[in-house]
């Protein structure tokens, strides 16, 4: 582990869906053993950061009860539009994972790619957005997570200017833990513990940190 760094995780649905799941979804529904296993295996680590999107039922039913086991928290970044939708959280939900000392997070409104938003969609997904999380928990919302990863500069300066501390997008890799841009590794159906040490190795000196850290400069700047 490089010093100072953490490893963000991002997990969307857990057992069997009940809905019909959009496209590239499917991989990213992960089976309720596998999810145990990989929460097995970042128990008591402090250098996992462990991240919820899309709002999925799943969240109460399956991930909140096995992280309460475990000891560990976890940031749930939660779509507004779809609260109280058939298989997604509803405003209870919501607060039950707030009052169990869950962070709750902005993933929008609609579930869209936020870059080429005109000012009036970006205003719904991102001030609009989090008023109503707002409301729901009755506590301020300081994280973003971007749907599809989707950013860029113009993005990235409306969000600093709506009052988010942290960004976190699917850039892959580790994030060092104060960082407004944090990058998260998304979990799909096929991955299991050993899933860390590849992303461990993506900032070895043998990887080629430097021209990963230069596309990742021109995304935030385009
Ligand atoms: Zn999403």
């Amino acid at each position: 582990m490089v010093l100072g760094r953490s490893i963000n995780l991002t997990f969307h649905g857990i057992g069997e869906p009940e809905r019909r799941l959009d496209a590239g979804e499917q991989a990213l529904w992960i089976r309720h053993e596998q999810f145990l296993a990989l929460l097995d295996c970042v128990t008591g680590r402090d250098d996992i950061g462990i991240t919820f999107d899309d709002g999925n039922a799943s969240d109460v039913e399956h991930a909140l009860p096995a992280l309460h086991e475990r000891g560990l928290t976890a940031t749930f970044f939660v779509v507004s539009g779809r609260l109280g939708s058939p298989h997604f959280l509803d405003e209870d939900g919501v607060r039950a994972l707030a009052r169990a000392g869950m962070e709750i997070g902005c993933h929008g409104m609609r579930h869209r790619p936020w870059r080429g938003l005109d000012r009036q969609a970006l205003d719904e997904e991102l001030v609009d957005a989090k008023m109503v999380l707002e409301r729901a928990v009755g506590r301020p919302i300081m994280r973003a997570a971007c749907p599809f990863g989707s950013y860029d500069r113009r993005v990235l300066r409306m969000l600093r200017g709506c009052g988010y501390e942290q960004v976190y997008t699917s850039d892959r890799g580790t994030a060092r833990s104060g960082d407004f841009l944090q990058a998260r590794n998304s979990i799909g159906h096929g991955d299991g513990p050993s899933l860390l040490e590849h992303i461990e190795a993506l900032h070895s000196p043998i990887h080629s940190a430097l021209g990963r850290r230069a596309k990742l400069a021109v995304k935030r700047w385009r």
